[in-house]
């Protein structure tokens, strides 16, 4: 018998023309995308497009943990790794030299590729992103030769506009919130207005995370594929 109440197949059908239409658009900007249904897919990809010997960076994102291609890379042992903002299970920061992290932020400048996630991508082939310290957003705009970014399908938004309103009253506030639960600065960021009520109050709170917003409307002609977009078909991160 027919399972009204299972929706995945339309679920599916629906992030699936979503994501196409944001990988069409995000092409004609110089920039390299691809579809794929599942985050299994997006780890083989993502081990397809990184060399061995390359030396890869990565930017803060859960989407990439989700998919787990650090440990790969880690168990495939060919490849440098540079993790500034790296965590140990207990949440604690693996690097605690202020200064190594620095020094760490600034080779990543220089490694091969750049891994990380993105806030959004709107429909018509934009990345939209708001980051506390700027190292995420810098490298994905003028760092390494290669950039990875991944964007799962609930990532995709109408507009720039659309977008800014879900990182500000989502994505922020969330974010800002896994840092109070599951770090153990977690003092920082306990006074937060998002922490407390859940809402963006746009605040100038000494701990604020939201700094930097950027809009990446295309690469130039000379960067065509620096920059290389992988849409996973599955909801992920934040
Ligand atoms: S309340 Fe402050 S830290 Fe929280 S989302 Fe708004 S601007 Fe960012």
């Amino acid at each position: 018998m027919l399972d009204e109440t299972d929706l995945s197949e339309e679920r599916r059908w629906f992030y699936e023309e979503r994501a196409r239409r944001g990988v069409t658009n995000i092409q004609k900007k110089n920039i390299n995308a691809q579809y794929v249904p599942s985050r299994q897919d997006a780890l083989s990809v993502l081990l397809d497009m990184i060399p061995p010997e390359a030396t890869v960076a990565r930017g803060d994102s859960i989407s990439l943990d989700q998919i787990g291609i650090i440990p790969e890379l880690i168990k495939r042992g060919k490849n440098k790794i540079i993790d500034p903002s790296l965590r140990g299970p207990d949440g604690c920061m693996v690097v605690t030299d202020a200064h190594e992290r620095q020094r760490m932020e600034k080779e990543v400048f220089s490694s091969d590729i750049f891994l990380t996630g993105t806030n959004t991508i709107t429909l018509d082939g934009k990345l939209v992103n708001i980051d506390g310290h700027g190292n995420r957003v810098s490298a994905m705009i003028c760092g390494p030769k290669k950039v990875i970014i991944i964007a799962s399908v609930n990532k995709i938004v109408k507009d720039v506009d659309e977008a800014l309103q879900r990182i500000r009253q989502f994505t922020a506030p969330m974010n800002a919130k896994r840092h109070y639960l599951k770090h153990p600065d977690r003092e920082h960021f306990a006074d937060l207005p998002c922490v407390r009520t859940g809402r963006c109050t746009d605040c100038n709170h000494k701990w604020r995370t939201c700094r930097y917003t950027t809009i990446i409307e295309g690469s130039m002609l000379g960067d065509k594929g620096r920059i290389n977009v992988v849409v996973v078909g599955e909801e992920l991160g934040i």
